[in-house]
């Protein structure tokens, strides 16, 4: 076989084995952990750093510890095409998580180099710092900071053990001001356009066996905390037809979820934390408290999900004869997919020899703050393992990789003139 540097299989090749020299910095021996400025999150931004100059692009690290490089265009004054995605991973994540996102174009750009090759635009590639929220809750911390929507107070927020954000930016030899952060933003419209890179972290692809596939829009979601308060009673002595049980409540609201978020396709609703405070084997529940997490591909059909498990949630609380009390803890718009660039990556797909399929993205991904600032597309690549992610268990593979590669480096030899 006669393997080119731009052949699929030697780009492939190529990313796997930075995702696994990446993987070796770690804040545990075992498992992958990257917390936000660690010695593990800088040493990753350092090897970055150094395989964006390999691969001929002008590299720097920038007043939030993001990994930003950059490749010419033809002309000095080509239009600039960001990509990229967050070097962060959660704790004992995977190493394709974000990773691939950076890693992918820097080893097609290293490819364009080594042949001379200058396209019609030019390239940054944003190795993002922080996206996962791990050490200090946050979420989008760079990309938020790129498209000009850093939230400064958040810079008082404190680790597990006490630091500050500002003094672990100052601790990682970065000015840590206000003025260094609000300079990260971009301009409206500049860059021209953002595509992202991203494994699936689902078993769509895999099940449809699809190595990639087109991102229609990135689910915004809607995150609310409840507490129902019933009566607590004697679970021997209260009888049950005289019960105001907070958790059998919580219990029929939750299945109302499922019920109500199962009536279309890209909805989903999940209850992930669900307790009773203080509670006893031998007490009736005096209080439940739960959490409730609703997202689709678009915000009409989340929106109305959400109204009507509400209006059901209340109802319940009624006839049981128990008080519910909700509150909206965060709200996120879905962000569309830009159609031009994702019929432009459908058509790269297709000539791939992939038939090309679209769907939508159940998981923020950094793409969704960067549309605040420019049409976005996102491309995603097959999970393998039943589709798992955040989880040491993540994998794919070096073929699917390359496919992906393969259909990138044709988007951005065309991205100029579409
Ligand atoms: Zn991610």
């Amino acid at each position: 076989m006669n393997v080119t540097p731009t052949s699929p299989e030697s780009l492939g090749a190529r990313i796997l084995e930075m995702a696994e020299a990446l993987a070796r910095h770690s804040d545990q021996p075992d498992g992958l952990t990257v917390s936000y400025l660690g010695a593990a999150h800088r040493a990753a931004a350092r090897d970055l750093a150094g395989w964006m100059r390999e691969a001929g692009m002008e590299a720097e690290i920038d007043a939030l510890g993001n990994v930003v490089g950059r490749y010419a265009g033809a002309a000095p004054d080509a239009p600039v095409l960001m990509t990229g995605s967050h070097f962060d991973t959660v704790r004992n994540g995977g190493k394709y998580d974000g990773r691939l996102g950076i890693l992918l174009p820097i080893a097609v750009v290293a490819a364009l180099h080594a042949r001379g090759e200058r396209l019609g635009c030019a390239i940054e590639i944003v190795g993002f710092a922080e996206e996962e929220g791990l050490r200090f809750r946050t979420s989008f911390l760079s990309s938020s900071a790129i498209a000009g929507a850093f939230d400064m107070g958040v810079l008082d927020r404190t680790d597990a053990d006490g630091i500050s954000l500002r003094d672990a930016i100052r601790a990682a030899g970065l000015p840590g001001t206000e003025a260094s952060i609000q300079a990260l933003a971009r301009d409206r419209g500049r860059p021209a356009g953002y595509i992202e890179v991203h494994i699936e972290q689902g078993p769509v692809l895999l099940e449809r066996g699809l190595p990639v596939g087109i991102v229609t829009s990135i689910a915004g979601s809607v995150r609310m905390t409840a507490t129902v308060t019933g009566v607590a009673g004697h679970a021997g002595t209260t009888p049950m037809t005289m019960r105001k049980d907070a958790a059998a409540a919580a219990a029929e609201m939750v299945l109302a979820v499922e019920r109500r978020c199962s009536q279309a396709p890209t909805l989903v609703g999940t209850v992930g934390m669900l307790s009773v405070p203080n509670g006893s084997a031998n007490v009736v529940p005096g209080r439940c408290d739960f959490s409730l997490d609703v997202r689709a591909a678009d915000d009409a059909t989340r929106d109305a999900a959400v109204a009507d498990v509400v209006r059901e949630c209340r109802a319940i609380a009624e006839r049981r004869g128990v008080t519910l009390d909700l509150a909206t803890t965060m709200q996120v718009p879905c962000a569309p997919c830009a159609p031009r660039l994702a019929d432009l990556l459908e058509a790269c797909v297709a000539r791939a020899g992939v038939a090309p399929f679209r769907l939508p993205s159940g998981a923020g991904h950094d793409a969704m703050m960067i549309a605040r600032l420019t049409d976005v597309c996102m491309l995603f690549v097959r999970c393998g393992n039943g589709g798992i992610s955040h989880n040491p268990l993540e994998t794919m593979t070096a073929a699917d990789a390359g496919v992906a590669a393969e259909v990138f480096l044709d988007f951005v030899r065309r991205f100029e003139t579409s």
